[in-house]
Order: structure tokens, then C-alpha cells, then sequence
């Protein structure tokens, strides 16, 4: 038996993967949040009656935590429920007409004719040659890349595809009318990238909804996180939650433990960062243990946007609105608007928003009667020095009035429990490098091996799991994070437990 000490900072989807797979593997595993509850970034609020989940609601490729359950011979569907959703989307144009998003090819295609009915056999072939990207491309996703041998491993297949042109781009080889370039692009919003620059590689995630579906986890997302960490603590997992890592410590180049902030200092064979990496690197190690060219780095990448996210239950339904479960709302800029946001770090003065409005699958989450929703707006991070202290208010009822005026009539008086978080959240509530809600950029040359590493390049016994590393944001992705981190400390130092032995040694 090689049973090591690990000590997981964060319980995000990513930390909870990995310290649920490396206890598997037979090892001592704590995990440490600073936050009451898990799920980071899918941290569920809890006002008024009202459940609002914080931040991820797309959820797709249940297998990957199917996976985790079953590694312990349990079954997912014993913790959660899952509720598939047609349409994936509702995308509403500036006019207010939309888009519904379906799974089914035919059902997607009377939609395009619906805006363009020229653009339906590009439509056609757009989504079939997602299937190819899938195909060369999914399979990276759960394998590091530490080499820039794997780099090169891929280029052949990026250059065949043409997944080096923007996402935006890669649309508008295949069809005609702005609005359905949009439709067929936005995807890199979900994870913090630009359509216009991220490289349509990330056209996959594509292929992920179409697969495995759209879902929605019964009584929100914060279900999931829950489950995961029952599961991680029925199997002997230790938790420390409401306790904040300070410092990772370190003994000739190799981590040996951590600091916490009360001063508290606990010894770990290896440690795993679900904190943010450019966080970890800069904040969580000391100027003394790390080589200079860290900092030349991470000042130097581009992180992914921020968001203010308001959460906002009323007093009554809106089931005759023209709304459903997952909404875009997309203004008359577009491009400019994201070219605001992305590049120039500048708050734009018009708006695109994403509209969560979970009660129209699930009213457990909000009293009788009532309708739960969250609305998303992207807004630059924290170098854009924008005062949030100040303006922030100005700003959110500015979104909640646009939302009065075009689609919830009489939205703000109807109110009666609201919650939000901004690029301040971001920043010092989950410990963002510069309030970034999607940590480091996705784009070309911060992807695969030019991404930050899931294990340290300068530190022994040093691990990161989560969406600044690779393979990238999203849920899907952190959860494949936690699994490349879970098989590079297996290689290392080996496996102390047999596949298919559960921790009471029982054969599962
Ligand atoms: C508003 C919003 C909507 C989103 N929507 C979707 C979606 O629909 N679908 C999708 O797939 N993805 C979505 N995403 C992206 C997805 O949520 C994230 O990429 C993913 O959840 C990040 O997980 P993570 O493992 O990186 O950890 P995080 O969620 O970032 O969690 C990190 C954890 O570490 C803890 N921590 C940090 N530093 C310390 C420390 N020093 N000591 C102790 N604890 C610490 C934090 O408290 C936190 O709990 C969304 C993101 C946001 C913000």
C-alpha cells in the first residue's frame, strides 16, 4: 500500500473529482473549503424560500458523474435526478423573436428556416461537422497535456479541421444570416471565451449536448455538489469546510502540507489546488518558494470575462411570458459589445444576457406560486477599474428594468427575494485572479499544453484541478480535470487500492 496524505483546496466540481477519485485510489484525502457549502462556483443561495443556484445550470454528460458514483459500486440515480430539456435554449434576436435550440436535427432545422431558410442545409452541415471535432477532440479532454509533444500530437487535426479559426468564424464557412452565425457560436460565452477569438475547437461542446443532452439536476445544480460531497464523506473522505488555506507549504521544491489562516499548519504528501491557478501561484505561494518567471507569467496571459449575476424571485408566475427554462438574450451589438468586454476592458453600455428560469421544470425551489429566475450579464474583469462598490446598483437595476420593459411586465414590484454577486465576488469571495469568472481565457495559444498544467512544472507533489487549467471551464471539464490529476498521481505513486474495491474492501 503507498497511502499518501492529500489535502484538496476548493470543493468546486473540479475539487470535489479529484478527492473523490484520489480517495478511491486508497489515499487519506481532506478536503478544505473556505465557503459553509460546496459547489464553488455552483454554490446554491438560499433566500426567502427561494434555492438559486449560483452559477452553473447547462448541465450535460451525466456520465461523468455517473463515473464517480460508480467507482464506489453506487449508482447515481440513489442521489440525484436528472430532467432532460428540449429546447436546449431559447436565443431571442433584438427584436425579441428567438430561436429554439432543439436536440433533434429536423426540429433545429425548421427553426433556421424560420430566420433564414437558406442557411439550412449550411446549418445541417455545421452541426454534422461538429461531429468530426467531437471525435478528434474529446478524447484530449481527459488526458494531460504536459508535453508540448502532445501539442504537436494534435496540430495535424486542428489544421484537417479548421478548428484554428474562431468560432464565430468556423459559422460563417457554413451559413449565411448574422443571427444564425450567432446561434451557431455562442458557445465559448459558457465557458469565457470571446466566439470571435476562441478557437472552434470548443465547437465539441456541440457534440457534448447533442449526445449526452441538456439537463436540469432536480432541485438545481446545488443537488449535484451535495451529492458529491455525501458521497465523498460516506466513503471516508474528511471535510473542513469554513476554513480558508492561506499558504501551500513546501520542502525542497515539494509540497509537504499548508497553512491555514488562523495560523494552523497541516502536513500532506500532496496537495491539489481547485483555488483558482493564477490565484494559487500568486497568492498562495510565497514570493520566496516561486521562480520568478511564475509571476512573468500569469501577468501576462488574458483571463476570461466577468459577470454580474442577479438572482430574483417574485410573488408570481411568468408561464405566459415568451420564456423558457434557458434564455439568450442577445442585443443589437454584438461583436463590439464583446470586443468591449474581452479587449478593450471597457463596461459596455448596452447589453447580452443569459436568463435562467428554473422553476419552469421544478417548482420545489421557490415558495407556492412564486417563479424563480437568474439573470447573467457579462461585463469586463477587474482591470476594467470599474467602481462596483459604487455603480453596482445603477447597473443592476438597469438589467432588472430592461428585463420590465421586454420580457417580465411589472418585474420589480413583483420582487420579493433577491440575492447577487459581481467581479468583486469573483475576485475576494472565490478567490479570483482580477474577479475573472471563468479563470484563465480559452483561446489558441492558452489551450492544451500552452494552458496551465494540471500538475506543477516546479513543484514536487503539487496538483491542480479546475477550470484555469486544462482542459478548461465548464463543469464537464473541471470534472475531467479532477479525473487527469486523479490518474497523474496514480502514475506517480501508484494505486494503493485495486480498481473495483470499494474502502470497506468490499468488491463492488
Ligand atoms: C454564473 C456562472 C454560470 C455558469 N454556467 C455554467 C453552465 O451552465 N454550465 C457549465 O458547465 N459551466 C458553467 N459555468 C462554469 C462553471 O461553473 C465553472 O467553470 C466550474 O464550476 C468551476 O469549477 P472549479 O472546479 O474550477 O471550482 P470553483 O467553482 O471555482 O470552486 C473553487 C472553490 O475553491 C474554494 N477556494 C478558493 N480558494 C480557497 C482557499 N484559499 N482556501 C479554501 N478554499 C478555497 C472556493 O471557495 C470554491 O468553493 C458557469 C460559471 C458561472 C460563474
Amino acid at each position: 500500500m503507498n497511502q499518501k496524505k492529500v489535502i484538496v483546496i476548493g470543493a468546486g466540481f473540479g475539487g470535489l473529482s479529484a478527492a473523490i477519485r484520489l480517495l478511491h485510489q486508497g489515499h487519506h484525502v481532506t478536503l478544505i473549503d473556505k465557503r459553509d457549502k460546496p459547489g464553488g462556483r455552483g454554490y446554491q443561495y438560499e433566500v426567502d424560500g427561494f434555492k438559486f443556484d449560483g452559477g452553473p445550470t447547462v448541465i450535460t454528460a451525466p456520465y461523468m458523474f455517473d463515473e464517480l458514483f460508480a467507482l464506489f459500486g453506487k449508482s447515481r440515480e440513489e442521489y440525484f435526478d436528472l430532467i432532460e430539456l428540449n429546447p436546449f435554449y431559447r436565443i431571442f434576436n433584438e427584436h425579441g423573436e428567438y430561436f429554439n435550440y432543439m436536440r433533434n436535427m429536423d426540429d433545429a432545422a425548421r427553426e433556421v428556416a424560420k430566420f433564414s431558410p437558406s442557411d439550412v442545409e449550411g446549418y445541417k452541415r455545421f452541426v454534422e461537422s461538429t461531429v468530426d471535432i467531437f471525435e478528434k477532440f474529446h478524447p484530449y479532454t481527459e488526458k494531460p497535456f504536459l508535453s508540448f509533444k502532445n501539442m504537436m500530437e494534435i496540430m495535424p487535426d486542428v489544421i484537417k479541421t479548421g478548428t484554428f479559426r474562431s468560432m464565430y468564424g468556423y459559422a460563417k464557412k457554413y451559413v449565411k444570416d448574422d443571427f444564425i452565425r450567432k446561434v451557431c457560436s455562442f458557445h465559448p460565452l459558457l465557458v469565457g471565451g470571446n466566439p470571435f477569438d476562441t478557437p472552434s475547437i470548443l465547437g465539441l461542446i456541440i457534440q457534448f449536448e447533442r449526445q449526452w443532452g441538456v439537463h436540469y439536476a432536480r432541485g438545481g445544480t446545488g443537488a449535484i455538489a451535495e451529492a458529491l460531497f455525501r458521497l465523498f464523506k460516506e466513503e471516508g473522505g474528511k471535510t473542513m469546510m469554513e476554513t480558508e488555506v492561506d499558504q501551500i507549504l513546501f520542502r525542497n521544491k515539494k509540497a509537504h502540507g499548508v497553512r491555514l489562516s488562523d495560523g494552523t499548519k497541516l502536513d500532506a504528501d500532496i496537495v491539489v489546488s481547485n483555488s483558482d491557478v493564477a490565484f494559487t501561484y500568486k497568492h498562495m505561494i510565497s514570493r520566496e518558494d516561486r521562480p520568478k518567471v511564475v509571476d512573468l507569467y500569469y501577468d501576462n496571459i488574458q483571463y476570461s470575462n466577468s459577470l454580474v449575476v442577479i438572482y430574483f424571485g417574485t410573488r408570481r408566475r411568468y408561464l405566459d411570458s415568451k420564456l423558457h427554462h434557458h434564455n439568450i438574450i442577445l442585443g443589437k451589438r454584438y461583436r463590439g459589445l464583446l470586443r468591449d468586454i474581452f479587449n478593450k476592458k471597457k463596461m459596455p453600455d448596452d447589453l447580452s444576457l443569459y436568463l435562467h428560469m428554473p422553476t419552469i421544470t421544478d417548482t420545489s425551489i421557490a415558495p407556492e406560486g412564486c417563479e424563480s429566475f437568474y439573470v447573467l450579464s457579462l461585463v469586463p474583469h477587474l482591470d476594467a477599474k470599474v467602481d462596483w462598490e459604487k455603480t453596482g446598483e445603477a447597473y443592476r437595476n438597469g438589467v432588472l428594468e430592461f428585463l420590465e420593459e421586454n420580457y417580465l411586465p411589472d418585474l420589480r414590484s413583483n420582487i420579493i427575494a433577491q440575492h447577487h454577486i459581481d467581479p468583486l465576488h469573483f475576485r475576494y469571495g472565490l478567490n479570483s485572479y482580477k474577479g475573472a469568472a471563468f479563470s484563465v481565457k480559452p483561446s489558441l495559444t492558452q489551450t492544451g499544453y500552452m494552458r496551465p498544467h494540471n500538475k506543477s512544472g516546479f513543484f514536487d507533489g503539487l496538483y491542480f484541478a479546475g477550470a484555469g487549467t486544462h482542459p478548461g471551464a465548464g463543469v464537464p471539464a473541471v470534472i475531467a480535470s479532477g479525473k487527469i490529476v486523479s490518474n497523474l498521481v496514480a502514475e506517480k505513486y501508484g494505486i494503493s487500492r485495486p480498481e473495483g474495491v470499494n474502502s470497506a474492501g468490499e468488491l463492488v
